[in-house]
């Protein structure tokens, strides 16, 4: 009975809007913290799961073996591997697509992955305008790779202690 008179009380005179209006009263000559993106950005973790990309060593050669560790660990089944041997007898993929419109960022592929080919960079600006361009081949992932390469390097060994 309390608790009734209580409410109808606390609704009668307003209080819980009072309340906000105080919430906002205490924060109005605060300095602001809104960030204006994209002119300002607000910093990232080197373990930030973004764009993927396929990187090479620095010779040149893709450092991805064709294992599959990657293709078979994806919850979302949104990489696609084919492989082949080459004339010198190693194994590299003929084919490595991943489909990010499937892609949940878990970064379970990176975390598979022996040699560290597949990784998530800290690109999170693009876009698709339809769905297949958010399918991303081997060629574009490591047109990525080669574009990010200092970048992905420089986070990765930031983070090393904890891998
Ligand atoms: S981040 Fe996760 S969901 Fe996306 S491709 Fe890698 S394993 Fe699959
Ligand atoms: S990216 Fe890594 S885990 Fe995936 S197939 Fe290549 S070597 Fe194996």
């Amino acid at each position: 009975m309390l608790q009734v008179a209580k409410d109808f009380l606390s609704s009668l005179l307003l209080l819980e809007m009072l309340k906000g209006m105080g919430v906002t009263m205490k924060y109005m000559f605060k300095p602001k913290i809104t960030v204006l993106y994209p002119m300002e950005k607000t910093p990232q973790s080197p373990r930030f799961r973004g764009l993927h990309a396929l990187r090479r060593y620095p010779n040149g050669e893709e450092r991805c073996i064709a294992c599959k560790l990657c293709e078979a660990v994806c919850p979302a089944v949104a990489i696609t591997i084919e492989s082949d041997q080459r004339a010198d007898g190693t194994r590299r993929t003929t084919r490595y697509d991943i489909d990010l419109t499937k892609c949940i960022f878990c970064g379970f592929c990176e975390e598979s992955c022996p040699v560290d080919s597949i990784v998530e960079t800290h690109v999170h600006e693009y876009l698709g305008e339809k769905r297949g361009d958010l399918y991303f081949t081997k060629e574009m992932l490591l047109a990525v790779g080669d574009r990010y390469e200092p970048e992905i390097a420089a986070n990765r060994q930031a983070d090393a202690d904890y891998r």
